[in-house]
């Protein structure tokens, strides 16, 4: 690749003069000179300003399952929102993306909306606590629920060193700015750990409305869960009448059609889902069982926003889910994937760098490490400093992962077979530089 990028830099140094760091998320601050900004994209290519195009594997974080600009998705919007966009009225997209979801997803009965993401896990969060009159919730190290103070603890952004002892965690605030007295209303624990989890339940149940917990850690390399782990929860939420949270924001609709609810054979509560529903509009939503959703409503417990269920968003999830529902992308994305995985493990052994492939091949993550990572604390003894070096040759031969390994690759079904082929042989370069 020519990779000439004096036009993206200029492009750069305007955004850094109006914006802080010239980024709309602190999750996309790369440094100065290797930032990259994007002028264009279409389906599984995204262009710079220089015109250098790129094979995207970070899609925008995830949501773009069907590739940037899908035509079906594109003009199902444009058509939808000839006739309003906002009414604060119910309107039939709503009623029939819920329809959509409820037929899709296992044990989820009725659907409320949200925006983004973090807005579902947050009432989601309430929505437990007004349920079962109780106010802590258990979360996991590593996992990553949305840039808001209550889930703002021990994320993959928090450094292990302040974790304290994996089996008394002490919860680990991600950022400046979080209000000490709701430290205690969090309690953080490590992921894939039966026994603990088991004691701090028997210890704290009385004052625990749930557990929130990514089924596949998307946020932390796509660590899997072990066998049994979803269960246990699932099983202890039960015996202890505490709200089963699935935050299926990054697995919904990506890892199965009825996501790691369908995947897993393991039912929640509450499930939260967003990216991949709108192919990459802002759109989320809060499912559940009839039993829980019933807590919502008015003098009960509080849910809304001005722009939940807006038509532009509906008709986004409308166009992605049937055509998840229906056709073969998410089996076009599992083969692709599945050869990328192979294919990036084989030229990894070859060039003696140990290595585990985690995931499943619609979101995969890799850690250069002898041991197989099982949550952040063994996934932080991993080389990721070699790691991210190979990743930013990678980026600059055309094929742009996260260069920070806690962030996996994702894929959408727009890849063609040559794509992984060109990425494969972009990588196996990118190796050679790195070790040369
Ligand atoms: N939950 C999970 C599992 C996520 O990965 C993210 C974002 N990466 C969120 C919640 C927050 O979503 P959003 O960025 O749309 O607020």
């Amino acid at each position: 690749m020519s990779h000439n990028t004096e036009k993206t830099r200029a492009f750069f140094e305007r955004a850094r003069r109006v914006m802080p760091q010239g980024v709309s998320s602190n999750f996309r601050v790369w440094g100065e000179g290797e930032d990259i900004g994007v002028a264009r994209a279409e389906g599984a290519y995204f262009w710079d300003f220089d015109d250098n195009r790129y094979i995207d594997y970070r899609l925008g974080f995830g949501p773009v399952i069907l590739g940037h600009g899908h035509p079906a998705v594109a003009g199902r919007v444009a058509e939808a929102i000839k006739t309003g966009t906002v009414f604060a009225f119910t309107h039939e997209l709503e009623v029939k993306v819920a329809e959509r979801i409820v037929k899709m997803c296992p044990g989820v009965d009725m659907v409320r909306y949200a925006n983004s993401g973090a807005e579902a896990t947050m009432h989601a969060l309430r929505i437990a606590r007004s349920h079962t009159g109780r106010e802590k919730i258990i979360k996991f190290e590593g996992q990553y629920h949305g840039m808001y103070d209550y889930m703002l603890f021990s994320t993959a952004s928090s450094p292990v060193s302040a974790m304290g002892h994996c089996r008394s965690p002490i919860p680990s605030p991600t950022s400046s700015g979080i209000p000490r007295a709701i430290h205690d209303l969090v309690i953080t624990l490590p992921y894939n750990d039966f026994e603990v989890l088991e004691r701090t339940v028997k210890q704290a149940w009385g004052d625990v409305a749930g557990i929130i917990v990514e089924p596949i850690m998307g946020n932390m390399a796509s660590i899997m869960p072990r066998p049994g782990w979803l269960e246990h929860i699932r099983k202890l939420c039960d015996e202890y009448g505490m709200v089963m949270i699935m935050d299926e924001v990054k697995t919904g609709f990506r890892i199965a059609r009825g996501g790691a609810q369908e995947y897993f054979g393991v039912n929640a509560d509450l499930v939260t889902y967003a990216k991949a529903m709108g192919n990459g509009f802002p759109i989320a939503a809060i499912g559940g069982t009839k039993e829980v959703k019933s807590s919502v409503g008015p003098e009960r417990t509080a849910h809304g926003g001005t722009y939940c269920g807006n038509v532009a968003g509906t008709a986004a999830a409308d166009a992605t889910l049937a055509i998840i529902a229906q056709g073969d992308a998410l089996k076009t994305i599992e083969a692709r994937g599945k050869a990328l995985m192979k294919g990036l493990s084989d030229i990894l052994t070859d060039a003696d760098i140990v290595h585990h492939v985690l995931g499943v091949p619609s979101m995969f993550g890799m850690a250069f490490s002898v041991e197989e990572p099982t949550d952040y604390r063994t996934w932080d003894k991993s080389n990721y400093r070699l790691y991210e070096e190979v990743m930013m040759a990678l980026i600059h031969n055309g094929a742009v992962p996260d260069p920070d390994g806690r962030e996996p690759w994702f894929l959408c079904a727009a890849l063609s077979e040559k794509d992984i082929e060109d990425t494969l042989s972009y990588f196996e370069d990118a190796v050679k530089q790195v070790k040369g």
